[in-house]
Parts: structure tokens; sequence; C-alpha cells
């Protein structure tokens, strides 16, 4: 496996174009926009070598067509026709190794989000999309809570070290309501403090991990006494299965 960065590239208001470089190449997950990308690339005189995509949204993938345009590279994404460009369709549990670079990969199906989201999990890092983000999760747009449970625990299953590349810079509002769902857990106040030094410097609050979404996410704390008391004063009644508080503080952070 070669020395390589992984950069983030920003794109639109708070999308991130994760960018993995070395000294002469670089692979991109979710180009959403191809300017961005073509800039940065230019500027470090560095040729793509891959695309990857997590989901089918188009600030995920809207920038597939202008970087294929330059290079002609194998895109990896999931089983859904609405991604046109993808060249390597991969199911859950698919394997493969990122040219130029040589990380091996595996593919883990996230439902919740999109109905054929998909996570990249290889070299110690996730790249999770619009699923997983630092202290909260994505909108159930095409999927039940139950799923979008399922998909958090499975990479909540991965080792604590993985660091977890989210597809938005969303920490900062996400800790305001995670304050809410789950008052008084120190480690979300610390984190807080961390994430608004950051943003003040400009610089990105992530990537996250997941041992720090173990102790500071209320979506992944599903089963923390405190988490369910304010999913259950929400909901107006007990909630005793993690799905329904989930479903409840997911519910809840809509309007709040
Ligand atoms: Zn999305
Ligand atoms: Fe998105």
């Amino acid at each position: 496996m070669s020395i390589h960065e992984v950069i983030p590239l920003r794109a639109f208001a708070d999308n991130y174009v994760w960018t993995i470089r070395d000294s002469t190449g670089a692979a991109v997950v979710d180009p959403g926009d191809a300017r961005p990308v073509l800039e940065y690339l230019d500027a470090e005189k560095l040729k793509l070598v891959a695309i990857l995509n997590t989901h089918h949204h188009a600030d995920h993938v809207g920038g597939n067509t202008g970087l294929l345009g330059r290079w002609k590279v194998p895109v990896y994404g999931p089983y859904d026709e609405r991604i046109r460009e993808v060249t390597h369709r991969l199911k859950d549990g698919a394997q493969f190794t990122l040219p130029h670079f040589g990380i091996d990969f595996e593919v883990l199906e996230i439902p919740g989000h999109t109905r054929s989201h998909i996570a990249f999990h290889g070299g110690g890092m996730l790249f999770c999309g619009d699923t997983l983000f630092a202290a909260g999760c994505g909108r159930l747009f095409e999927g039940t809570p139950r799923q979008m449970h399922d998909s958090l625990f499975r990479l909540m299953r991965l080792p604590d070290a993985t660091r977890v590349y989210c597809g938005h810079e969303y920490t900062l509002s996400n800790i305001r309501f995670a304050k809410a769902a789950d008052p008084d857990n120190a480690a979300l106040l610390e984190l807080e403090v961390k994430a608004k030094q950051q943003r003040d410097r400009g610089l990105p609050t992530l990537p996250s991990t997941i041992g720090q979404e173990k102790a500071t996410n209320p979506f992944v704390r599903v089963s923390e006494p405190a988490v369910i008391a304010s999913a259950s004063r929400y909901a107006g009644k007990a909630l005793n299965d993690p799905v329904s508080v989930l479903a409840a503080i997911r519910e809840w952070k809509n309007t709040f």
C-alpha cells in the first residue's frame, strides 16, 4: 500500500469530496461537482485514477461525467441505475483493490438514507456518504428506521479507530440537536468545544472515528437511558426498543 493522504475538497455549501492522493495520483469519493476536483488535480499535477460513489444523490455524483471527460477511470458504486456512470457495481461484501494505491476496500450495503446506499471500508478508513455523520445520521428518504438502525450498527462493529469520512460538514448542527437528545453527555460537550475551534479556524471537523461516534452520536446511543428518556418525552409515550427510539429522534431532528 502506497503512502497516501486524504484531502477534503469542498463542494457546494457543505459537501466534502474526499480525495485520496499521493504524489502522482488521486481517487475521489462522491464528486458532486467536478470543478473543485479539476482545480485541485490541475494545481497539484495529479491524474485521476478512480471515482467512488456511495449513493445516487446529485450532490455526490454530479461531477462524475465532468471528470470522466478528462480521465477514463473505473467508477465504483452501488447497483442502482440512477448512477449511469458506474463501471463496477458492488454488492454487500464485495471487495476490490483501489487502482494506483493498492488499498483493499470492502463494500457494506447500508440502506436508510437511500435504498441502495453503500459504504467503502479499507485502509482503516470508512467512506459512508450520507448515512453516518459526526454526531448524526442522514434523513430517511428511501428507508425505514429499522434499516437505518441496522446500517448504523453494522458500521459500529468496525474497529473503534476507523476514520469516518462523512459526506457533509454537519457536525455543529448535529451536536446542537444531540445535546437535546442526550443531555449531560460529557463526551458530546468536549466534542462541541473541539468542533467549534476547528470551524472557527476554517478546518473540517472530520474525519470522526467509530469510537467517537459510539461516545457522542445519539442515533447509535439509542439504548442509553438518557436518549430513551428524551425520545420518550418527544413521542409522548414510553419507548422501549432501539428502533422506536431512533425513529422518534430522527423525526424530532427533522423539525429541530
Ligand atoms: Zn444524500
Ligand atoms: Fe448529500
